[in-house]
């Protein structure tokens, strides 16, 4: 629940940059006693539910009304498997370097962390923002062995990318970020569609919303790559993918699998059971 909670509020960078200040903030629901009229169905509030599912997911989807595109209310599905989906990434992606994703069940501050950047994420598609797959090109592959980098700026400059955990950082690439935050592109995409823009008229507002795109035209940290459903044609919009070249990204990553391999039974092993990777 904290985690959840620390996912929703992280946002407010992104609205702070828009002007806005606490503009999103979590809470939990009222008792029976505070408020008995108090429905998760209700249209007034936007809320994350927990479902008892094996389902290993999240989503986050919203109603808005088709004649301005106000967001009126959303709602995150979260799913209780999208933790069992969480240790798998984060333990094939960065156990060879990682400490803490070297075991079968993680300590409550790291699964913490990724229950964070996945509220994170479906927050993002509550407030609007759809999948950003041509995001995470824009860093150099080295950058992201980087500590300094990495720390300042995520392995993404989108959280709304499928860019997960840094397979890339290599042994000795000590304190290197594994996973992005809310970056540049989230901060620049609440900014377009929360900022107010006064005194115009809807048709004023389309030509300042085109400028505020142009200002950053060719920017690769301001780009947005449509999710590609089917047949891929545009390789720096994949999804899973890290870095500005996949060959040597995924020379890096192969790297880290087959220091993986050796220490797999030693690392997944529990007493009784068979192995389940
Ligand atoms: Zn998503």
């Amino acid at each position: 629940m904290p985690f959840i909670k620390k996912g929703i509020e992280d946002w407010q960078v992104a609205f702070e940059a828009a002007g806005f200040k606490n503009a999103i903030i979590a809470k939990d629901p009222p008792t029976k006693e505070e408020d008995p009229e108090w429905s998760p169905e209700d249209v007034r509030y936007s809320v994350v539910r927990y479902l008892a599912s094996p389902i290993p997911n999240a989503n986050g989807p919203h109603v808005s009304d088709p004649r301005s595109g106000e967001i009126l209310e959303s709602d995150i599905n979260w799913y209780h498997n999208v933790m069992t989906l969480l240790r798998n990434w984060f333990f094939v992606q960065t156990a060879a370097i990682n400490p803490d994703a070297q075991g079968v069940a993680f300590d409550d501050e790291v699964m913490g962390r990724l229950i964070r950047f996945v509220s994170s994420h479906e927050v993002g598609h509550t407030l609007g923002l759809p999948h950003n797959m041509g995001s995470s090109v824009a860093y150099p592959v080295d950058s992201l062995r980087s500590a300094s980098f990495t720390k300042k700026y995520g392995t993404a400059p989108s959280i709304m990318d499928y860019a997960r955990f840094n397979y890339i950082a290599q042994p000795g690439d000590d304190g290197v970020a594994l996973m992005p935050d809310i970056g540049v592109y989230d901060k620049y995409a609440i900014q377009w569609g929360y900022k107010p823009i006064l005194d115009k008229t809807a048709e004023e507002e389309k030509t300042i919303l085109n400028e505020w795109i142009l200002e950053h035209a060719g920017d690769p940290l301001y780009r947005f790559g449509h999710q590609q459903l089917g047949d891929i044609v545009d390789p720096s919009s994949q999804t899973e993918d890290l870095g500005d070249d996949a060959v040597k990204a995924s020379t890096y990553g192969i790297a880290n699998l087959k220091r993986i391999i050796p220490k797999l039974v030693e690392w997944t092993k529990e007493d009784g059971k068979t192995m389940t990777i």
